[in-house]
C-alpha cells in the first residue's frame, strides 16, 4: 500500500538524482561512484526478487552480468552491430542460458541450490577467460560509447542518466510485480510452496520466471557496464562479485526493492573507503577488504537479519500501518466468473478404500466415505487418527498407497495438488499457512489465483489493474462474509490464531470451490467465535457448498454436520447421523479411552 509520504520521498529522491550531475560542484568522483551503485542496484533488484522474496539463493549473478557485457562487446566491436540490437541479443542469450540453468538447478533443495549457482558461476567465468574470440583473460577493448538521440554518452555525467533510468524502471517494474497476482504467488515460494500449490500455483514455473527475471536485469547491467568502461575482461564477472551482489542484497534488506539501492550504495561506499584506509592502516595492498566484509556480514546477520532498509523505513511504515488499516475497502469491481455447482444431493466426493502407509505405520486404513452436494460431513477422531492424512490424500498433497478418490465423477487420486485445486477443491490447513507479513486481503487474494490469468509481464507493466481490482474485491467480499471485514489491511501474522484460521477459510472460499475441506477450523476459537463460525458454515451449506470438516471437538460438529465419519488409528470406526454416532459404544470407547492432549506435528 503506497501512501503519500513515500510518494513525496520518491519524488524528492528522483529530483536529487536528476539534478546532481548538472551541478558543476558535484565531483566527478561522485558521479563515477553513483554509476557503479546504479549498475549494482540493477543486479541486486533481481536478487531481491529471487533470494529475498523467492527464497532462492544465487551466487552466480555476476556471470549473467558477464553475458550481457560480452555479448555487446563482441558484436559491436567484431561485427559493428548497433548497441541497441546487442542489448536485445544479450537479453535473449541470457534468457536462454538462465532458462537452462534454472531448469537443471532450481529443483535442488536446501544448500544444493547455492552450491549449484557457485558451480555454474565459476564455469561461465572460466568460459569468458578461455574463449579465444572473447580475448581470453585480456578481454575486449575499444567498445564504442552509447548514443541516445544524437547525444553521446561517453562522459560519466551522461551515461549516468541512462543507468539511473534503468534502475528506476527496474524498481518500478519489480514493485508492480510484487503487488500483482503473479507477485503473490512468488511471495509464497519461500514457504516451500505446498500451500500455494493447493491454490493452483505452479511453483516450479514461477521459480524459473524469477530466476530469468533476475538474470535479465543482470544482463542489462552488463550491457551498460561494457559501454561505460568501453572494455571488458573476465574478472568483474567472477565469483567474488557474485558473492558481493548477494552481500548487497542482504545488507540492504533482502526482501525490499529499495533495500537493493541502499545495500548497493552502502557496500560500494564502504568498499571504496576500505580501499583508501586499509593500506594506510595495515600497510598492505592485498584484498583485506574481503575479510572486513566477512566480519560486517556476520554482524549484519546477527543483529539485523532483515538488513538496513527496515530501519530506514520503519518511521514511515508505522504511520502507514495506522493509516492503511483505516483505508476504505478496495473499490467495487465486476465479479469474477463462478463455477457451475452440482445439484443438491449429487455425490461430490467419493473416497473408496483409501490407504496410506508411512513405512510400517498404517495412517489411513482402507477408509471409504462420500460427501454429497450441499452437505457438511464431519471427519472426527482422536489425535493421530488419520484425519489430516486423509485430507492430504484427497487434496493431492500426499500420494495414496492404495484406493481411489473421485471428485464430481472424475478420478483425482493420481493428480497433483494444483490440478485438484483447479477442479474446485479448496482447503485450509491444520497448521495455519498464511504469509505472515502480507496483508490479510492479499493472503485471501492468493486463493483466487486460478480465477484470473494476469501474467508476469502484465503485472510488471502495471496493465493488470482492472483484473487486480477484481481479485481484491473478491478477496474483500470473502473476508466480509466470514466476519473479518475490519482487518483487510492488517498483516496476517498480527491476527490471533483463531482469526488466522478464519482467514484461511476466506482464502479457500476465494477459489470458488465446490468442495471445501476444513482441517480443525474451530481450534483456538473462543465459544462465541465458534458459534459465529458455525453460522458461516451453515450459510455456506445453504448456498450449496459441500464441506468436509475435520474436527476434534465433538460438541462443535454435533449440530452442524449432516453426516459423521469417525476414524481411530486410521480405521473407520463408525459412520452415520451425528446422533447415532454419538451413542455408538465403539466411538465412546475411542473418545473416552483415547489420548487427546498432545498435538502431532504435521500438515
Ligand atoms: P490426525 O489429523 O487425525 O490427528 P494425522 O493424519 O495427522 O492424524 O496422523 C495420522 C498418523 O500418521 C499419526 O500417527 C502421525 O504421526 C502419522 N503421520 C502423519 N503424517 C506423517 C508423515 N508425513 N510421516 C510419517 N508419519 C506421519
Ligand atoms: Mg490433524
Amino acid at each position: 500500500m503506497k501512501n503519500t509520504y513515500s510518494r513525496y520521498l520518491i519524488a524528492a529522491f528522483i529530483l536529487v538524482l536528476l539534478v546532481l550531475p548538472q551541478l558543476a560542484i558535484t565531483p566527478e568522483y561522485w558521479i563515477t561512484q553513483l554509476n557503479y551503485i546504479g549498475l549494482a542496484t540493477l543486479v541486486v533488484v533481481g536478487l531481491v526478487l529471487l533470494t529475498g522474496v523467492g527464497g532462492l539463493t544465487s551466487f552466480g549473478q555476476a556471470a549473467f552480468v558477464g553475458i550481457g557485457a560480452y555479448t555487446t562487446a563482441y558484436f559491436t566491436t567484431q561485427m559493428g552491430l548497433s548497441p541497441w540490437l546487442t542489448l536485445f541479443m544479450g537479453l535473449v542469450l541470457t534468457g536462454i542460458v538462465a532458462y537452462i540453468l534454472g531448469a537443471v538447478s532450481l529443483h535442488l533443495s536446501g544448500h544444493y541450490l547455492p552450491l549449484g549457482t557457485i558451480a555454474w558461476g565459476l564455469s561461465l567465468y572460466y568460459l569468458f577467460g578461455n574463449l579465444e574470440v572473447l580475448g581470453k583473460y585480456d578481454g575486449i577493448a575499444g567498445i564504442q560509447s552509447l548514443e541516445v538521440f544524437g547525444i553521446s554518452l561517453v562522459s560519466g555525467r551522461n551515461i549516468y542518466y541512462l543507468i539511473w533510468l534503468f534502475v528506476m524502471l527496474s524498481i518500478w517494474a519489480t514493485s508492480n510485480l510484487l503487488s500483482s497476482r503473479p507477485g503473490r504467488a512468488i511471495r509464497s515460494l519461500r514457504d516451500g510452496g505446498a500451500m500455494a500449490e493447493s491454490f493452483g500455483v505452479n511453483t516450479a514455473a514461477y521459480k524459473i520466471v524469477i530466476f530469468m527475471y533476475a538474470a535479465l536485469l543482470a544482463s542489462v547491467s552488463g550491457w551498460l557496464y561494457a559501454h561505460m568502461q568501453r572494455a571488458v575482461s573476465p574478472s568483474p564477472f567472477g565469483l567474488n562479485y557474485g558473492i558481493e551482489y548477494l552481500f548487497m542484497a542482504v545488507v540492504g534488506g533482502a526482501a525490499s526493492v529499495w533495500g537493493a539501492l541502499v545495500g548497493s550504495a552502502v557496500v560500494l561506499i564502504i568498499k571504496d573507503q576500505l580501499q583508501n584506509w586499509l593500506p594506510w592502516l595495515i600497510d598492505s595492498t592485498d584484498n583485506f577488504e574481503l575479510i572486513v566484509f566477512g566480519i560486517i556480514l556476520v554482524l549484519v546477520l546477527q543483529h539485523a537479519r532483515d538488513g538496513i532498509w527496515p530501519y530506514l523505513a520503519a518511521p514511515f511504515q508505522r504511520r502507514q500501518q495506522v493509516r492503511s488499516v483505516k483505508l476504505p475497502p478496495p473499490p467495487e469491481a465486476p465479479a469474477l466468473p463462478q463455477r457451475e455447482r452440482p445439484q443438491p444431493g449429487e455425490i461430490v466426493l467419493d473416497v473408496a478404500q483409501i490407504r496410506k502407509e508411512f513405512g510400517g505405520l498404517v495412517a489411513v486404513n482402507d477408509v471409504s466415505f462420500q460427501v454429497k452436494a450441499g452437505e457438511i460431513v464431519g471427519l472426527i477422531g482422536p489425535n493421530g487418527a488419520g484425519k489430516s492424512t486423509t485430507f492430504n490424500l484427497i487434496t493431492g498433497v500426499l500420494p495414496a498407497t492404495a484406493g481411489r478418490v473421485e471428485f464430481c465423477g472424475k478420478r483425482i487420486d493420481a493428480k497433483r495438488a494444483r490440478d485438484i485445486a483447479r477442479l474446485g477443491v479448496g482447503r485450509t490447513f491444520q497448521h495455519v499457512q498464511l504469509l505472515p507479513t502480507m496483508s490479510v486481503l492479499e493472503n485471501v487474494a492468493l486463493g483466487a489465483h486460478l480465477r484470473s490469468d494476469v501474467s508476469v509481464l502484465a503485472g510488471t507493466l502495471h496493465i493488470d489493474r482492472s483484473r487486480e481490482a477484481q481479485l481484491l474485491h473478491e478477496a474483500a467480499q470473502q473476508l466480509r462474509r466470514v466476519g473479518l471485514g475490519d482487518y483487510l489491511y492488517e498483516q496476517a501474522g498480527n491476527l490471533a490464531l483463531g482469526q488466522q484460521r478464519i482467514v484461511e477459510i476466506a482464502r479457500a472460499l476465494a477459489a470458488d470451490p465446490v468442495l471445501l475441506l476444513l482441517d480443525e477450523p474451530a481450534a483456538g476459537l473462543r465459544f462465541r467465535e465458534k458459534q459465529a463460525l458455525a453460522q458461516v458454515l451453515k450459510q455456506l451449506r445453504e448456498e450449496g457448498m459441500s464441506i468436509l470438516l475435520v474436527e476434534h471437538d465433538m460438541e462443535f460438529v454435533m449440530d452442524l454436520t449432516n453426516h459423521l465419519v469417525v476414524l481411530d488409528f486410521g480405521t473407520k470406526l463408525a459412520e452415520g447421523k451425528p446422533e447415532e454416532v454419538q451413542t455408538n459404544p465403539a466411538v465412546l470407547e475411542a473418545y473416552l479411552g483415547g489420548v487427546e492432549e498432545e498435538e502431532p506435528a504435521n500438515v
